[in-house]
């Protein structure tokens, strides 16, 4: 899913408005994120064009194709190999490197690429450990939309995976209630079954919810039932879903949609403390406005 760009405060080569070159180097791409706090270095497993099960309306992959830049087996492991040789002394002098992210321009469970990628992640990591045990630390993150915790392949492979590797997912629950949901996520996926998937995956491997908070600016209507949400999350912890935190955010760059536009800091905050105090104190609640965290 394109969260992780939305995140890009501009100060570094994005991957489609910044192409960074071709192969190998062109899905590899370091971030600046605000949900991170620092340098996340990002896997796009689609450089060809968008690839996604879901269609928002905040959506910030801009519409494009590349269609010479073809994910071969191989690549994910050459192009982070590569960063690490040539680029990454560069950006160590500033920043300290926060996650190795799976995401890009779509929804990565899609992609025939991902368990190599999380493997290829892990393993030069491992190797960087060798001579840096930070990097041992470094937690590899799936960012979803949360769509392919109906697929069960791609659940045991995850459930795999996080049982021998830092792996975090970040997944997407938009809306609060299935009308919502369907305008924010553009796609007929019922809300019930969203969220069951999200619980089903969440009692096997712990998560971080992900929440846009936006409003459509030609009625003013913040598209969020604050209801339905609090109800969704107390149904996810009654079930035992595993949820670390959740991430309320907001748009920080151009939408797909014109009529998309970002909440403000206070109307955010407000949002935040009606979750918080609806949560066991266990689970986090961050906040990040269009600057950034906000608290
Ligand atoms: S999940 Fe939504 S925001 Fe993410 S890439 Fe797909 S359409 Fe865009």
């Amino acid at each position: 899913m394109s969260d992780h760009y939305e995140e890009n405060e501009g100060r570094l080569p994005g991957p489609e408005s910044h192409p960074r070159g071709r192969g190998e180097t062109a899905i590899i791409y370091p971030v600046l994120s605000r949900r991170a706090r620092g340098l996340s270095l990002g896997i796009n497993l689609f450089p060809d064009r968008k690839q996604c099960t879901y269609d928002c309306p905040y959506c910030e992959v801009r519409p494009f194709s590349a269609p010479g830049a073809r994910m071969r087996p191989g690549m994910v492991e050459a192009g982070l190999r590569a960063f690490f040789a040539h680029e990454w002394r560069m950006y160590s002098e500033q920043f300290e490197l926060r996650d190795i992210s799976v995401s890009g321009n779509g929804e990565p469970t899609l992609s025939p690429f991902l368990e190599e990628a999380l493997e290829a992640a892990h393993r030069v990591l491992q190797d960087l450990a060798g001579a840096n045990p930070y990097f041992a630390g470094v937690p590899i993150v799936l960012i979803t939309n949360s769509s392919g915790f109906l697929r069960p392949d791609i659940c045991e492979m995850l459930e795999r995976f996080s049982q021998r590797a830092r792996l975090e997912v970040w997944a997407k629950l938009d809306g609060g209630s299935p009308a919502m949901h369907r305008i924010l996520s553009g796609s007929e996926f019922a809300y019930g079954r969203i969220v069951d998937a999200i619980a089903g995956f969440a009692v096997r491997v712990p998560i971080k919810l992900q929440t846009m908070l936006c409003r459509d600016s030609r009625s003013g209507r913040i598209l969020f039932d604050a209801e339905g949400y609090l109800a969704t999350l107390q149904s996810l912890v009654q079930r035992k879903a595993r949820i670390g935190a959740i991430q309320l955010y907001t748009v920080a760059r151009p939408p797909a949609e014109p009529w998309i536009a970002g909440l403000d800091d206070a109307e955010l905050l407000t949002i935040a403390g009606r979750v918080r105090a609806a949560l066991p104190a266990g689970i986090g609640v961050e906040c990040f406005g269009r600057t950034g965290h906000i608290e």
